[in-house]
């Protein structure tokens, strides 16, 4: 980067004395809390930003169904892999670009834009002609390359928190993405490894405030990815809205027993449809509203 762009996005006294110029996330760059906005949705406001979807996407009826319910129950954003992240390289590993296709088409029909995970810098530009905004999943949140690839992109970026990241470890990754002059960056807490076997990760909540006192950007919390059970999914929904969350991420699914991928943790179609009812009074409660 040369002195003119270093210069343009206000950082070049930072590198002079690092020591005491602040970071590009922290609420010292920037007092007032950010917004995201993704097509027509602004994360960040009073309005409860709900991300409703599947883990993958797998055919077109499984993906409209969600889809259409969930632009129904009120949420603003459709989630759904495409290029999955697995373990095993044995398991389901997302229907790429035919995914992206069936997700672009369900956005066209429910008006819900659509946030899907980038792997790798390579696919940018395809997932950028059917997505609205790239999620760096919990495995990519240091990969530099990728951060610095998505920064250049422009394109909102919904930034996981890593399993094994420490919150400052979380918002030096954000700051690469920054850094590149993109400022359109959204956390998502989704739990991190702890000793703790009776859930799949251990949903950090305290990292809500924690963060809100620390940085401008918008905060999600991915309720589903962190407990691993979907009894767990609507305690820990209104848990982290109390926290102040800015929205949550959940996954849902028509039919979550025959699920090809995180089959224990997406909520059917009713068991969403009951938490976004629940939901409403304890967003009041904290200042917020849902629709
Ligand atoms: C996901 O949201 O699809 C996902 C793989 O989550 P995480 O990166 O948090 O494990
Ligand atoms: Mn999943």
């Amino acid at each position: 980067m040369d002195m003119d762009r270093l210069k343009e996005i206000g950082i070049v006294e930072r590198l002079v004395h690092p020591a005491q110029k602040a970071q590009l996330t922290s609420r010292e760059f920037q007092a007032e809390s950010s917004f995201v906005n993704v097509e027509n949705v602004s994360i960040g406001s009073q309005k409860l930003v709900i991300i409703a979807g599947p883990c993958s996407v797998e055919h077109r009826e499984q993906l409209l169904e969600v889809a259409r319910t969930a632009k129904q129950l009120g949420a603003s954003m459709l989630r759904g892999g495409a290029f999955k992240p697995r373990t095993s390289p044995y398991e389901f590993q997302g229907l790429g670009e035919v995914g992206l296709r069936l997700l672009s088409e369900a956005r066209d029909e429910t008006g819900l834009p659509v946030v899907t995970e980038v792997l790798e810098a390579g696919k940018i530009d395809l997932l950028a002609q059917y997505a609205d905004m790239l999620q760096i999943g919990a495995r990519n949140m240091q990969n530099f390359p990728l951060l610095k690839s998505v920064g250049r992109s422009k394109m909102p970026v919904l930034l996981k928190r890593g399993m094994m990241a420490t919150i400052d470890e979380w918002m030096q990754a954000a700051e690469y993405i920054l850094l590149e002059g993109n400022p359109n960056v959204v956390l998502c807490e989704r739990g991190i490894r702890t000793f703790e076997k009776a859930t799949r990760n251990t949903l950090d909540l305290a990292a809500v405030p924690v963060l809100r006192k620390q940085t401008h950007l918008p905060i999600l919390v991915d309720p589903s990815h962190a407990t691993g059970s979907r009894d767990l999914v609507a305690p820990m929904t209104k848990a982290a809205v109390s926290a102040g969350a800015d929205g949550v991420m959940i996954e849902v699914h028509p039919s979550p027993q025959n699920a090809l991928s995180d089959s224990h943790q997406q909520l059917d179609l009713d068991e969403f449809a009951k938490l976004m009812q629940e939901l409403e009074p304890v967003a009041r409660a904290v200042g917020r509203r849902l629709r």
